[in-house]
C-alpha cells in the first residue's frame, strides 16, 4: 500500500483490527461532512479486495457473536449490508450447568425480533468492514506499518511510524533498517489491542486479573443441525460455548464454532491431544443435545485476563478496544462493549467539531468516557461475576447456580432484563452514514 502523501492528520487511528477498522468506518460520514484527515496504521498488511485474507491477529479463525445492539450500529454505519451475507442469526440462547437441572433459554421472539445476536467468522468481519473502507476511499492507510513511538508535543501528538520493504517511505531507522515516517496528529486513538505497548510509553497502568484460564477455540461439526441455538454450558472443568455457523448452499447446518475453557494446569493435557481424544473430551462435557461430534478444525488457544486500562484519555489520545478493556469471552461481550465505544466517541468528536472544539481536547476526550464508564463498569462486572461463579466447583456456588438459572426460567422480566443485557440494548446510535 503506498504511503499517504501528507504527515499532518486529524485523527490517527492504530490498529486495523476489528476495533480500529469498525471506528474508521463509523468516522466516515464526519470524514466527508468535515473533510477531516484520517489515517489509519496497521502492522499487519491488509487485504487485497479480492485477495485471499493472509493470517491477521484480529481476523483469525474465531467467531464473535455481535449482539443484536451491535447489528443496530452496524446498521448505522451503513456496514450491515456487507456483514449480513455472512451472518448466522442465533434464535435462541441455551443455557445450561452440567450435573444440575438449572438450565434456561432466551428465545429471540419472546423479545419481538428476529435473532438474540448475530454469529460472524471473524476473518469476514475483518474483510467486510475493510472492503467497505476501501470502497469509500476516503481514509490514508499506513500498512503494513507500526507505530514505534508516540510523543504528545504541545496540542498534538508525534507517531514515529517504521514501515518494512517500501522504497517510498522518506527515512531509514539506523538499526533495523525499517523505513520510518514521522506523522503527527490532533488525536490518536489507540487501538492496538490486549498487549498495547503504546500504553505504556504513555505510563497508562493496566490493572489485570489472570483467570488462569485458556479458551481453545476450533470449528466443529454435530450430527444434528444447530438450528440456530447458541449454547452456553457450564462445567465444573470450565465453560463450554457453541456457537451456530451457516454454510451457505448446504441444507444440514451442522457447524458450529467453539469456545471449549480449561484451566491452565490442564494445558498440557489438552494441546498435545489427537481430535478424536479432543472430540471425546468435547463430547462428555458437551452431551448429546448436537447428536454426536464429527470432525473439528484447526485448534487455538488464547490466555484468558481480564485487563482495564486506568486512564483511557489524555490530552490528544483516546485507548479503545482490547487495549482499553480485555474481557473473559465467557458471555460474548469484549467486542459488544468495544463497539458501543466506538460508537460514542464518533458521536462525541461529531458533536465537537460542530461546536468548534478540538478533537483532542481533554474536554472532549472526558466527556465520552463519562459517558462510557457507567456501560464499561457493569459489563466488565457482569463477565467477570459470571466467570467466578460458573467457574467453581464448590457445592454451594453449584446451587446460587442452580437457583438463578431456574430463577430466570420462572421469571420472565428477570429474563427479559438478562436478555436486553447480553443483546447489547438500550444504546445510543453512530452518527447516520
Ligand atoms: C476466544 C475468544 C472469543 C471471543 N468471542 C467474542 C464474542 O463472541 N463476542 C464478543 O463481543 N467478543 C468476543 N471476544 C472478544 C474480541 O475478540 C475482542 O474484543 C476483539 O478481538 C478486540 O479487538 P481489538 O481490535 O481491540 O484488538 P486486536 O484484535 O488485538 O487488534 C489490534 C490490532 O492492532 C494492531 N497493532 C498492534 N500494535 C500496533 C502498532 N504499534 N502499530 C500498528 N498496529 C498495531 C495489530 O496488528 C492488530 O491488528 C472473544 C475473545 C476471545 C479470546
Amino acid at each position: 500500500m503506498a504511503n499517504p502523501d501528507h504527515t499532518d492528520f486529524d485523527i490517527v487511528i492504530v490498529g486495523g483490527g476489528m476495533v480500529g477498522a469498525s471506528m474508521a468506518c463509523a468516522l466516515l460520514p464526519a470524514i466527508r461532512r468535515y473533510q477531516l484527515k484520517v489515517a489509519l496504521v496497521e502492522a499487519f498488511p491488509l487485504p487485497d479486495k479480492d485477495a485471499v485474507l493472509e493470517y491477521q491477529p484480529s481476523y483469525d479463525d474465531r467467531s464473535t457473536a455481535l449482539s443484536y445492539g451491535s447489528r443496530c450500529i452496524y446498521e448505522s454505519m451503513g456496514v450491515w449490508e456487507q456483514l449480513e451475507p455472512h451472518t448466522t442469526p442465533i434464535k435462541q440462547i441455551h443455557v445450561s450447568d452440567q450435573g444440575r437441572f438449572g438450565s434456561t433459554r432466551l428465545n429471540a421472539n419472546e423479545h419481538g425480533i428476529q435473532a438474540l445476536g448475530y454469529v460472524i467468522e471473524n476473518a469476514w468481519l475483518g474483510r467486510s468492514l475493510l472492503n467497505y473502507l476501501f470502497q469509500m476511499d476516503a481514509i490514508s492507510y499506513f500498512c503494513p506499518a507500526s507505530v514505534k513511538q508516540i510523543t504528545p508535543v504541545g496540542s498534538s501528538v508525534r507517531l514515529v511510524i517504521t514501515k518494512k520493504d517500501t522504497p517510498d517511505s522518506s527515512k531509514t531507522d539506523n538499526q533495523s533498517g525499517a523505513k520510518r515516517d514521522t506523522v503527527t496528529a490532533g488525536l490518536v486513538i489507540i487501538a492496538d489491542g490486549g498487549r498495547s505497548d503504546l500504553n505504556a510509553q504513555l505510563n497508562i497502568v493496566t490493572e489485570q486479573r489472570d483467570y488462569q484460564q485458556t479458551a481453545i477455540i476450533a470449528n466443529v461439526s454435530s450430527e444434528k443441525a444447530h438450528q440456530n441455538v447458541a449454547y452456553e454450558r457450564f462445567t465444573a472443568d470450565g465453560p463450554v460455548a457453541l456457537l451456530p455457523l451457516s454454510d451457505p448452499g448446504r441444507r444440514k447446518q451442522n457447524r458450529s464454532s467453539l469456545v471449549f475453557t480449561v484451566t491452565n494446569d490442564q494445558l498440557d493435557e489438552f494441546l498435545p491431544m489427537s481430535d478424536q481424544q479432543f472430540i471425546e473430551k468435547l463430547q462428555a462435557r458437551f452431551g448429546f443435545r448436537l447428536g454426536a461430534f464429527k470432525k473439528i478444525g484447526q485448534r487455538s488457544h488464547f490466555p484468558l485476563t481480564l485487563q482495564r486500562a486506568r486512564e483511557q484519555v489524555q490530552p490528544g489520545v483516546v485507548v479503545i478496544g482490547n487495549s482499553a478493556h480485555t474481557l473473559h469471552p465467557i458471555a460474548g461481550q469484549g467486542f459488544n462493549l468495544a463497539l458501543r465505544g466506538v460508537c460514542e466517541l464518533a458521536l462525541c468528536l461529531e458533536e465537537a467539531v460542530n461546536q468548534g472544539k478540538a478533537l483532542g481536547s481533554i474536554e472532549v476526550l472526558e466527556k465520552y468516557l463519562h459517558r462510557r464508564e457507567q456501560d464499561q463498569d457493569k459489563t466488565i462486572g457482569f463477565t467477570d461475576q459470571t466467570v467466578r461463579l460458573f467457574s467453581n466447583d464448590d457445592p454451594l456456588l453449584g446451587k446460587i447456580r442452580k437457583t438463578g438459572l431456574v430463577a430466570l426460567e420462572l421469571l420472565p422480566a428477570a429474563k427479559r432484563l438478562f436478555g436486553r443485557h447480553a443483546m447489547g440494548l438500550g444504546n445510543r446510535l453512530p452518527p447516520a452514514h
